[in-house]
């Protein structure tokens, strides 16, 4: 009986051993099982949320320059029913920190607008900003704010002459190409524009946009000879005045063919008027812009010469006469020419009448070939157009929206 006893207490001894060994485990299993469970649920929860929340930004902001001391920021309202707040945000282009400096409640409707927030600058004098939209959400959980695209924007105003009108000084070539320097000047005058405002954030107008040319009811060539100084004086409160163009020579110059000259003819010359005369940063971006053009000349190889003669005082600038712009082998400079009334060129007195300093751009001799047959691809106006940019860059302090 005893070893009975002893055999049944043994064997409840190792179910109670086989119970503690093996309850535990599911036990554990249970609570593993849930956390399992529990973070399958969580995740799942992560991921339907970041697939709702909806990354908001603006990014297809322009500039708009309202007056010499007003730059206005404009943007599309079709992010509006998931905005809250928008912040106009501002920086030097080489400074870190922003600063806000405008906001705009949303009023959630989407109607096709544009929107728009102004920035009120403290003088009037060139400024250059980089500028960039920043929002609040309507709901965090669902949207969230990042950054959009930024753009520079400046207030300066440069008021762009493509010199004369469709079709004038034209040169028909034996293969039939035919170059006119009024159709060449509208390209680059275009060409200048988009750059100024996409890379530097500049405003410009222009005397004209088509081949045709209208101001204060005369048209063509009537504003190409008896009222040309109307071109100048459209650039009333601009800061800048520039007539674009492309130099020709005396006929049969040098013993060549009027339109036959050898690249050695070749030079850039920058005509200041008075207003630009007088100012030494005008004279030094007539410096850069004849440097730059002179080196596009150059690399083209419809150049000889890669030196532009820059000038440190007005009285270095060059009293341009026909003899020296036909002359072969010598370098570009900046010029003057004074007639009875200030300015020779009405082009330049014009400008100089309304107070805004002038230039007359001679970026190279349609009277070359080369020239002619480079500018007709259109390559050497888009690198024109470039040098005059980045020659206005550097004369008002520009810097240069890289990319992105
Ligand atoms: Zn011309």
């Amino acid at each position: 009986m005893k070893y009975k006893r002893l055999i049944v207490f043994s064997l409840m001894i190792v179910l109670l051993v086989i119970i503690c060994l093996c309850f535990p485990k599911k036990v554990n299993n249970k609570i593993q099982k849930g956390k399992k469970e529990d973070s399958k649920t969580y995740k799942k929860e992560e991921l339907s949320d970041s697939r709702e929340t909806e990354e908001i930004s603006i990014s297809d902001i322009k500039f708009i320059r309202v007056s010499e001391k007003e730059i206005g920021i404009t943007w599309s309202d079709q992010k509006n029913p998931y905005v809250d707040t928008y912040y106009l945000m501002r920086r030097k282009p080489n400074e870190d920190e922003w600063k806000q400096v405008g906001q705009l409640q949303s009023d959630h409707n989407m109607q096709d607008r544009e929107l728009i927030l102004t920035d009120i600058l403290e003088e009037d004098t060139v400024q250059q900003y980089e500028y960039r939209i920043d929002v609040s959400v309507t709901n965090t959980k669902k949207y969230k704010p990042v950054e959009g695209k930024s753009i520079y924007a400046s207030n300066l105003l440069v008021c762009i002459d493509p010199g004369h009108f469709s079709g004038k000084n034209k040169i028909v070539d034996e293969d039939g190409s035919s170059y006119s320097e009024g159709d060449a000047t509208l390209i680059l005058a275009k060409n200048l524009e988009e750059k100024l405002r996409l890379n530097y954030g500049v405003t410009c107008i222009l005397t004209r946009t088509t081949g045709d040319i209208t101001l204060g009811g005369y048209t063509n060539n009537n504003l190409d000879e008896g009222h040309i100084s109307l071109r100048g004086s459209y650039a009333q409160k601009s800061d800048l005045f520039l007539s674009l163009h492309t130099n020709a020579n005396q006929d049969n110059a040098n013993g060549y063919a009027t339109d036959e000259q050898p690249v050695s003819i070749n030079k850039t010359l920058v005509f200041v008027n008075k207003v630009a005369y007088e100012d030494k940063q005008m004279l030094y971006l007539a410096n850069t812009i004849g440097s730059y053009l002179t080196k596009v000349n150059y690399d083209m190889q419809v150049s000889e010469s890669d030196e532009f003669q820059s000038i440190e005082t007005k009285e270095e600038a060059k009293s341009w006469s026909d003899e020296y712009n036909d002359q072969l082998n010598v370098p570009g400079t900046v010029c003057v020419r004074w007639g009875e009334h200030g300015d020779y060129y009405g082009v330049l007195r014009g400008a100089a009448m309304v107070n805004v300093p002038g230039l007359i751009i001679e970026h190279g001799f349609h009277t070359i070939p080369e020239v002619r047959k480079l500018a007709l691809t259109g390559e050497l106006l888009e690198k024109w157009a470039e040098a005059d940019a980045n020659g206005i860059a550097e004369g008002y302090e520009l810097m240069k929206k890289e990319g992105d």
